[in-house]
């Protein structure tokens, strides 16, 4: 067996690694018997030269084995499902996505990060209920996912060791932008919830991780490989995410156009992705024989209020006062009795006549980051109430001095720089360009062979 100078010497110079390398290299991270340095250089070579999918499978295997892997009841087998996403703006489809599977009898065992930069986190969002709790040990999620179906919680130490210490010296060494690592990084946990079938939300847009549609479709490629390769039945889907998801953003604000939702209530996009996203984990799952007819299943859950009871019962087994969490999915309700409403809201008004053109979800994202709603560090906390409302969408006329962005915020009043950012937000077009339509969210489907 090659010395670790010599794995990474191999590496560097253009070399594939043997799956007993790999596993060697992860074995030393995982007990930390590797220096620091010799972690970084041998990122920063795989970085640099790619891993072939054989050496990104290995990768990704070496990973999960690094930590506990869940283990299911043998009834459970191909039901359980799990969805992930790149990070969006807006993106609350976990939160509806889980309790309407759980309605159609999938097991959805999703285990959620928490929001960093402009993109949310699911954890987060949670938490701005009263008493939900994101961190459940291994007995009570089998608890829950035996008699609700569905549960949304975070990581725990002894899932992927090897990822944590990898993501943390990806960050300090540029790089996290290489794609064997990515798929590793993300397999790795999916495989580590011992999945049937797993579909990804791989975005590209303004707001993406990826600006164009040809590299995230790279990625998503990458990341079906791994899914399949690790014997998980997984497919992507390729979508937009320029313009915030649905009305909300901000963790609070997006728990409500959850429920909402939930209620039947939801917007047209947000309802594109997760009946396209739900029907492909049915289809994937042997539970559909088409997509059109998993989708037309999960929307159901919806206009029957099945999914809003998953959601009512994995929020009271999760935490939330059953009074709390009866409340919330009641019709009619008034939120902010549970869900603490910002100090101030403001309302921008539109400068002239015109149809709505765009929406700029990261300048919205990073000005509502400015006033609190998310975070720039690990660990830092965030204020659950700030967020915004869309009152427009594309393709809308409006009026001059027509309100169009609610802004929920604390104070002090919003600086010039943060007036001048949202308002800059909106494009209008002129009055007469009438054939401006909202376009689809979802530009392409990738289903496992
Ligand atoms: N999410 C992860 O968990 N890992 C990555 O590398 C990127 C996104």
């Amino acid at each position: 067996m090659l010395s670790i100078p010599e794995l990474i010497k191999k590496k560097r110079d253009g070399g594939r690694l043997t799956d007993e390398e790999i596993r060697l290299f992860i074995r030393v991270v995982t007990n930390r018997s590797i220096q620091d340095c010799q972690t970084g250089a041998m990122l920063m070579a795989i970085r640099l030269n790619g891993m072939d999918q054989a050496e990104t499978r290995a990768l990704t295997q070496e990973m999960m084995s690094s930590g506990e892997v869940m283990s299911w009841p043998e009834e459970w087998r191909g039901r359980l499902v799990d969805k992930h996403s790149t990070g969006g703006v807006g993106d609350k489809v976990s939160l509806v996505l889980a309790p309407m599977l759980a309605a159609c009898g999938c097991k959805v065992p999703m285990i959620s990060g928490r929001g960093l930069a402009h993109t949310g986190g699911t954890l987060d969002k949670l938490e701005s209920i009263p008493g939900f709790k994101v961190e459940q040990p291994g007995a009570q999620v089998h608890r829950i996912l035996a008699s609700v179906g569905c549960c949304i919680v975070g990581q725990t130490e002894a899932l992927v060791p090897a990822d944590r210490v990898l993501y943390a010296m990806r960050d300090a060494t540029s790089t996290v932008d290489s794609l064997p690592l990515i798929t590793g990084s993300i397999i790795s946990k999916k495989g580590a919830e011992s999945l049937s079938s797993l579909v990804l939300d791989v975005k590209f847009g303004r707001a993406a991780l990826y600006k164009d549609l040809c590299s995230a479709k790279q990625l998503a490629e990458s990341l079906v490989s791994a899914g399949n390769d690790l014997g998980m039945r997984t497919g992507a889907v390729l979508s937009r995410m320029d313009v915030p998801i649905g009305r909300c953003v901000g963790n609070s604000l997006e728990v409500i156009e959850a429920l909402e939702t939930l209620k039947g209530n939801g917007p047209d996009d947000l309802l594109e992705l997760l009946t396209t996203l739900g029907g492909m984990l049915l289809l994937m799952s042997g539970r559909v024989s088409s997509l059109s007819e998993g989708s037309t299943m999960v929307s159901e859950t919806l206009t029957g209020g099945a999914a809003l009871s998953k959601f009512r019962a994995m929020m009271e087994m999760q935490g939330v006062a059953s009074e709390v969490a009866r409340s919330l999915c009641s019709a009619g309700t008034d939120y902010h009795m549970f869900l603490r409403k910002a100090e101030h809201q403001i309302e921008l008004k539109t400068p002239r006549d015109g149809t709505v053109l765009d929406i700029d979800g990261l300048t919205l994202a990073e000005v509502l980051h400015t006033l609190g709603a998310g975070r720039s560090k690990v660990g830092e906390p965030v204020n659950h109430s700030v967020g915004a409302e869309l009152l427009v969408s594309p393709g809308q006329t409006v009026k001059r001095g027509d309100p169009w962005l609610r802004v929920h915020y604390e104070g002090p009043p919003l600086s010039p720089d943060q007036t001048s950012r949202l308002q800059n937000i909106l494009t209008l077009a002129d009055q007469e360009q009438t054939h401006v339509t909202q376009q689809s969210l979802v530009a392409e489907i990738i289903l496992p062979q």
